[in-house]
Parts: structure tokens; C-alpha cells; sequence
């Protein structure tokens, strides 16, 4: 993308966060930088405007901070997709595996109307099973995922590869 490189260089590693061996990509320099927060938000903004999205679905917490404002340029709904146990209406979920244990993810069960044309952010792709369970999430309920979308996406790990081999698009603004 047309600011990836510039973003990329604002971006901060931590090492051995939040373990020993694990490099975190950070984002908050983003954050802090207005001029770089809006040129991340207008990259997304930029590539789903002619789109016709009608929500902008993100993962909790830190795809809330980006999905929000684009929500909010594109003209869409913003929809959360929470940590289990946050939501309060009726929710369906979806049970994933992580490197230790497994995490469980919800949807409100009135997010979506059927047919709506759906973007799924978050801020990093990694092993992509946060992604899958909410595109799982979405198309249970009845949305069309157009897209999932990430700030940063970590391609030796396989996860841009494995949602696109369950037949998504994939956008990310670095590598
Ligand atoms: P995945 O489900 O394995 O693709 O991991 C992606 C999820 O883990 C996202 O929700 C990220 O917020 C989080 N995550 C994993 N590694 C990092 C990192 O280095 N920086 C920020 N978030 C990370």
C-alpha cells in the first residue's frame, strides 16, 4: 500500500515481549503520531470507499481503534467482535486454538442483515485463527466478508495464506 513503508518504519518492536523469544510488533508509536495514525486510517478508507461496505466488522481491542474510524469515513456500521463473555444481547461464538489453551470470540446475533457486504479488521495476522473465527462468525450470521483487513500482516507464519486458501481476500498495510 502507498504509505506501507512509511507506517512500517513507525511501527515498534519489542523484544522478548510477552516472552522470551517473542518479537511484538507495536503499534502505538502509530498512535501517537497524528499524522501517521491518519495516513493508517486513510489507507484503509482509500481501498473500501468505492467498495460499498455496509459494516466494518473488528476484532478486540486493537482492531477497534482502526475499525471505528473507518467505519466512520466509509459512511458504515461499526460492528465489535468481542472476547467472550463481553457481549450483552444474544451472541454467537466461535471457539479457536491458540499455541497454549484456546480463546472463544462473540457476535451479536443482530450484527448483520443478510447479504451485507462486510470488511473484518484487525491489527496483526499471524497464525490468521482470530481472522477465521470471525469470518466464521460472519458468515454464520449471515454477512458477506468482501475482505479482512490488517495494519500488519507476518507472512512466514502462514496466516494471510491459510484465510486465503479458506477463500478470503486479504489486505494488509505492511509486512
Ligand atoms: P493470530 O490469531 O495468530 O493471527 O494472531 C493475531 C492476533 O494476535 C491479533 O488479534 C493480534 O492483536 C494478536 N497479536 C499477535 N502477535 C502480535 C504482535 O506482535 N503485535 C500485536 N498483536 C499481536
Amino acid at each position: 500500500s502507498i504509505y506501507g513503508d512509511y507506517l512500517k518504519s513507525v511501527i515498534r518492536t519489542v523484544r522478548d515481549w510477552p516472552e522470551p523469544g517473542i518479537n511484538f510488533r507495536d503499534i502505538t508509536p502509530v498512535l501517537q503520531n497524528s499524522a501517521a495514525f491518519r495516513k493508517l486510517i486513510d489507507s484503509f478508507v482509500h481501498r473500501y470507499q468505492e467498495m460499498e461496505i455496509d459494516a466494518v466488522a473488528a476484532i478486540d481491542a486493537r482492531g477497534f481503534i482502526i475499525g471505528a474510524p473507518v467505519a466512520y469515513e466509509l459512511n458504515c456500521s461499526f460492528v465489535p467482535i468481542r472476547k467472550k463473555g463481553k457481549l450483552p444481547f444474544q451472541t454467537i461464538s466461535e471457539t479457536y486454538r491458540l499455541e497454549y489453551g484456546e480463546a472463544t470470540v462473540e457476535l451479536h446475533a443482530d450484527a448483520f442483515r443478510e447479504g451485507d457486504r462486510i470488511v473484518v479488521m484487525d491489527d496483526l495476522i499471524a497464525t490468521g485463527g482470530s481472522m477465521l473465527a470471525a469470518t466464521n462468525l460472519i458468515e454464520r450470521s449471515g454477512g458477506r466478508v468482501i475482505e479482512t483487513a490488517a495494519i500488519i500482516d507476518l507472512p512466514e507464519i502462514g496466516g494471510s495464506d491459510r484465510i486465503r486458501r479458506e477463500g478470503h481476500s486479504v489486505f494488509a498495510v505492511c509486512e
